[in-house]
């Protein structure tokens, strides 16, 4: 049997799909942009063609992520923070933290090891600290997303950035520009800025090893290196790791598909993390989940 996940994120969304031994076996990508429900037609009929199915031979979806309520296929809706942690155990079953940075918000998830949601915490107010930032940055140097990780590490030091604010961001880095700091040295105090606040979310939920880092950002090796020497521990990147939530989707698909709703751990998985005390203290978390 095939199953499907579709994480429908704030910038883009994902589709996977996996086969009854949860090996993925197709994975799609697209912008999400205003149009929710088309966004997340279009990547599950893109994961469709790829693997050379039909919707029909699907036999369960699960919606997730920010507009999980609007995939209109979907069989049923969970939680991202309960798919993350899904899929981080599955990914990488050591794995005891979780760090996802998206296009809009970034999240810190602490699970036990059976993958339980133990405590999370969300930063979704306020672009800082998330792909968004670095969008910012990439974009007021002209550079792709692609180039500004592998640039940052080219950089001799670390320059100090101190606005958190994405719309001030730009004024600063225009300012030290005009100063001579070099690119590479912006952009590794960019990186570095991310890094510190997303090390200051783990630390709220207890950061304990091993670390998962999941998201779109995740594909940044800059951002990877940053995280690593301010830890001085490695991260677990998988190559998947922007489809985790699509995939911790999928396996509760096929455990409903298989199980029935016995195989759930979404709700008592959510009901723990929203109880977390770093739930309350994060600037917007718990209800978002
Ligand atoms: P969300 O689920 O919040 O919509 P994702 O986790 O899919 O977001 O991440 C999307 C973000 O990932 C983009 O906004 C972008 O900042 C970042 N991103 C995507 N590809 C790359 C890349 N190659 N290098 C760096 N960042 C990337």
């Amino acid at each position: 049997m095939i199953v499907a996940g579709v994480d429908v994120g704030s910038t883009a969304t994902k589709a996977v799909l996996v086969d009854d031994n949860g090996k993925v076996v197709a994975r799609a990508l697209s912008d999400t942009g205003a149009n929710v429900v088309r966004a997340a037609e279009k990547a599950f009929r893109k994961a469709l063609a790829e693997a050379g199915l039909e919707e029909w031979d699907v036999g369960y979806t699960v919606g997730t992520g920010y507009g999980r309520y609007k995939v209109p296929f979907g069989n049923a809706q969970i939680t991202e923070i309960s798919c993350h942690a899904k899929g981080a155990i599955a990914l990488f079953p050591g794995t005891r933290t979780i760090l996802d940075i998206g296009g809009q918000d970034t999240k810190a998830i602490r699970i036990n090891e059976r993958g339980e949601v133990q405590d999370f915490c969300m930063n979704d107010k306020c672009a800082a600290g998330t792909g968004r930032f670095l969008s910012a940055a990439a974009d007021v140097m002209e550079m792709s997303l692609d180039d500004i990780g592998p640039a940052s590490l080219r950089a001799a030091k670390i320059l100090k950035i101190t606005n958190v604010c994405t719309v001030f961001v730009e004024a600063e880095i225009m300012n030290q520009l005009a100063r001579g700091a070099s690119v590479e040295e912006i952009l590794a105090g960019v990186h570095a800025s991310i890094a510190g606040r997303s090390i200051g979310l783990m630390r709220r939920v207890g950061l304990e090893d091993e670390i998962t880092f999941t998201g779109g950002v995740s594909r940044n090796s800059g951002m990877v290196a940053s995280l690593e020497s301010r830890l001085e521990r490695r991260l677990n990147v998988h190559p998947d790791a922007q489809f985790n939530g699509a995939i911790g989707a999928a396996l509760f698909a096929l455990e409903r598909a298989t199980h029935g709703h016995d195989g759930d751990t979404a709700g008592s998985a959510a009901s723990a993390a929203g109880a977390g005390p770093a739930a309350g203290a994060a600037p917007a978390a718990g209800g978002a989940a």
